[in-house]
């Protein structure tokens, strides 16, 4: 380990060189099989030629020049994102974080035009929101805030997945302006809400004046198999945010916004130097052409189902696995016990790429570009491993 690192990750000890599609090579020359790809990031697989060329070209001609000037690419990106999206308008960030500073930014800014002196934004239990001051605030994880105190204010927590809670919030607390929610917890262990939560929380939304915040930083782009997590349940939100998948691996996030929310930043309202740029916007372009002329959102969504059935196949029947669960290709084995040391031992004994999340649920995030074969090796690595976790 670097001794000239701050130690904010423990990181397991291999050093990756390269990657190709799913597969990552060591500096020995190893080779192992992604099932993270870089936590929800790169979907299209490692090294993805329609995107490294992309970024060459841009590289070779532009990469930075400030947002006080038109930037082509950034348009083109915010128009197509738009267009998939039903928004009217982007921000663009570079990280996840960012994109939900933006859209707790644009709530309170919101709120507070509506002459609403402390506009408060509803979060859940269980939530990611990112690190930043704000978005560790929003975040539902004690251990995320624990030492960064004062945090915040103007955020209520309520339960996830609990429309009851939402009402109680409705008629107790005036000052209300939105309501933020992942539309599947990624790191609050791949947690999935009951049918009608966001049609309910949409028609809350609607009867409140409140603003429909979604962090699709981990669903978005397809790894649902839906190109964002609302189209599961036929709702839009008003603000939503990206970022993960939107680069392949290029830093780059996205606050999006239709009707009235569209139009709240002004300039002066709110910036940022990098965001934007041309060389990340040209990664996003190259991202949804590849996801568009490859079809991987019905992609995601047909082998998510595939690799969800042969692992249920495998681990239902043993005596510690709670649950098998996912959507698309966002995949979580729910066991009754803590088993972080999975991840250690799917590295060194299948030589597999794998998370733990919530501490005892092992989570599949695997590139939407997997082969059948590729799928397979996962779902045989997966249950050799928790067999042997579960049984001894
Ligand atoms: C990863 C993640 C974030 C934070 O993204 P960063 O790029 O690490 O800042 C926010 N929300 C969700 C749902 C995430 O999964």
């Amino acid at each position: 380990m670097s001794d000239h690192l701050m130690a904010t990750y423990a990181r397991l000890p291999v050093r990756f060189e390269r990657g190709e599609g799913p597969w990552l090579w060591d500096e020995r020359g190893n080779r192992y099989l992604d099932a993270l790809s870089g936590i929800a990031v790169c979907n299209l697989g490692h090294a993805h030629p329609a995107v490294a060329r992309a970024v060459c070209e841009q590289a070779a001609t532009l990469v930075h020049v400030s947002n006080l000037y038109r930037i082509g690419p950034q348009e083109t990106l915010a128009e197509r994102l738009c267009a998939r999206a039903g928004m009217d308008a982007a921000f663009f960030a570079n990280s996840g974080a960012e994109a939900n500073e933006a859209a707790i930014k644009l709530a309170r800014l919101w709120g507070h035009r509506r002459g609403v002196q402390n506009p408060t934004i509803v979060v859940a239990e269980g939530s990611f929101h990112g690190r930043t001051l704000a978005t560790l605030t929003a975040t539902g994880n004690r251990k995320v805030q624990a030492g960064f105190e004062p945090l915040v204010h103007g955020f209520l927590r309520v339960p996830y997945d609990d429309l009851e809670a939402l009402e109680a919030v409705a008629r107790n607390m005036p000052e209300v302006v939105a309501v933020l929610v992942e539309p599947v917890q990624g790191e609050g262990g791949v947690r999935i809400p009951s049918a009608g939560y966001l049609a309910g929380i949409r028609s809350l939304c609607d009867r409140q004046g409140w603003l429909m915040m979604l962090d699709e930083v981990q669903t978005g782009m397809g790894r649902t198999g839906r190109w964002f997590g609302w189209q599961h349940e036929n709702v839009t939100p008003d603000v939503m945010t990206l970022a993960k998948a939107l680069g392949n691996g290029v830093p780059i996030g996205a606050c999006l916004a239709r009707g009235e929310a569209a139009s709240v930043f002004q300039p002066g309202s709110h910036a940022s130097t990098f965001g934007g740029n041309p060389l990340a916007c040209r990664a996003g372009l190259a991202v949804l052409d590849v996801m568009e002329s490859e079809d991987l959102v019905a992609r995601a969504a047909a082998l998510g189902k595939r690799l969800r059935a042969e692992l249920k196949e495998r681990l239902a029947p043993l005596p510690g696995v709670v649950e098998v669960r996912g959507r698309g290709l966002m995949v979580g084995v729910e066991l009754d016990r803590p088993c972080g040391e999975l991840v250690g031992r799917a590295l060194e004994q299948e030589r597999l790429l794998i998370n733990v999340t919530a501490d005892r649920v092992l989570r599949l995030l695997p590139p939407l570009t997997l082969a059948d074969e590729e799928a397979h090796r996962i779902v045989d690595a997966v249950s050799r491993l928790v067999a042997a976790f579960v049984g001894g």
